[in-house]
């Protein structure tokens, strides 16, 4: 077995339960390759855990077992996958919903795999080559525990020349469409990066739906295939979609049919988040609530955008938009912006611009996606809902 030895001092943060082996901690290691498995000890040469090699972040790997003696084999695997299926029975039986994650990366045991359920279609991703290493053992684990029509993959590593797809079963025809809370998506899950819906939202689609339609003129920024509308066009005075992708507005139109919603009376742009605000502006147009959901980076023609730096340039520019009373629903899934940070961020944006608001929610992931305890970072979605006081 190979070995890393750790920098004194740096113990107690791993045998305290942090899963992700840091590079700046390490002391010394052995010759490694992404997927090698090795022990990671102290400098006094204790046994810490048994780690694989998957770089990824700031990490060489991540830790899988704390016992010496567990081998690496499929039935590591089935094991950790009955314990999270267990975990998830219930969303099985949740009336209007088909669509949720199965397995999540370091919350359920390994850092760098995900499995999530779309209505009996299994979309595993590899998050680094090491975990790719182990392929073989895990697709016949997962075989084994999870019940499915077929199971389709993607790599999102980079500098990599693998093919995500189609890997057993029943290939379906895409779109296949799946069901949360009650509404209807399309999903392709061999078309690019993206599968039509990001399940991590499903509690802040709810909620918007719930409490922030009725009634309303409700503003989707970054809206792509349109979910945060879709939810809300039953219950809203009416929906805008903006987003930058010529792709958004038939994927978004596609959903509001699947919900019996007439996409005609729906508004979608296909513009910069900065350029609608230029028009919306201009044309008076005003909202009740407005959803705010970036991507962590993005670059249009000559600008970037990075969440941190101006994520206070979105608030800037949506104020002027939003109605009395009106709501912002500002979110993130950069894994590196804290939760103290955005707070901070909205608040003092806020302050410079004199406008009074209180905050109604503060959400987070769902149960499917769980985290782990001692890595921040596996909180990676923060959900502000601020309310204007006038
Ligand atoms: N809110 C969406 C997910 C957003 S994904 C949901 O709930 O499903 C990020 C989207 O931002 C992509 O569709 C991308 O095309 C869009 N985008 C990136 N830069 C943009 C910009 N400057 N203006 C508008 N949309 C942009």
């Amino acid at each position: 077995m190979k070995t890393v030895i750790l920098n004194k001092g740096k113990e107690s943060k791993y045998m305290n339960g942090y899963p992700l082996i840091e590079e700046e901690d390490i002391y010394q290691h052995d010759t490694l390759q992404e997927g090698d498995l090795f022990h990671l000890r102290t400098s006094h040469d204790i046994y810490i855990a048994t780690c694989y090699v998957g770089r990824q972040h700031k990490g060489l790997g991540w830790v899988l077992t704390y016992d010496e003696s567990q081998m690496i084999h499929q039935s590591f695997f089935e094991d950790l996958f009955l314990a999270a299926l267990e975990e998830r029975r219930y969303y099985y039986h949740v009336d209007g919903t088909t669509a949720f994650r199965l397995f999540n990366g370091e919350g359920d045991g390994v850092g760098g795999l995900t499995i999530d359920n779309y209505n009996g279609h299994l979309l595993i991703q590899w998050y680094s080559e090491g975990i790719y290493t182990f392929r073989k053992q895990i697709i016949e684990a997962i075989k084994k525990v999870f019940n499915y029509t077929s199971i389709y993959e993607k790599t999102r590593f980079k500098h990599t020349r693998i093919a995500s797809g189609f890997v057993t079963g029943e290939a379906p025809q895409f779109p296949i469409v799946v069901e949360e809370n009650f509404t209807f998506y399309n999903v392709h899950l061999d078309d690019g990066p993206m599968t039509g819906i990001f399940l991590d939202q499903k509690e802040v689609r709810k909620k918007i739906r719930d409490y922030y339609s009725e009634g309303r003129q409700l503003l989707n920024l970054f809206s792509y295939t349109g979910a945060f509308s879709v939810i809300s066009a039953h219950q809203a005075e009416q929906t805008t979609s903006v987003d930058l992708a010529n792709r958004a507005r038939h994927l978004t139109e596609e959903n509001f049919g699947l919900n019996g919603i007439d996409p005609k009376s729906q508004k979608i742009f296909i513009m910069d988040t900065f350029d609608y605000y230029k028009y919306a502006e201009r044309h008076g147009l005003m909202f009740d609530t407005i959803v705010i959901d970036p991507p962590s980076f993005a670059r249009n023609k000559k600008k970037t955008f990075s969440v941190i730096k101006d994520y206070d340039k979105l608030i800037k520019g949506a104020l002027p938009l939003l109605n009395k009373k009106g709501t912002l629903v500002l979110s993130t899934n950069h894994s590196m912006y804290s939760l103290k940070a955005f707070k901070n961020m909205v608040k003092q944006t806020m302050s410079q611009l004199g406008v009074e608001y209180h905050i109604d929610e503060v959400m987070g992931l769902p149960k499917d996606f769980k985290t782990h305890p001692h890595y921040k970072p596996s909180k990676y979605l923060k959900v502000i809902f601020i309310t204007l006081m006038h």
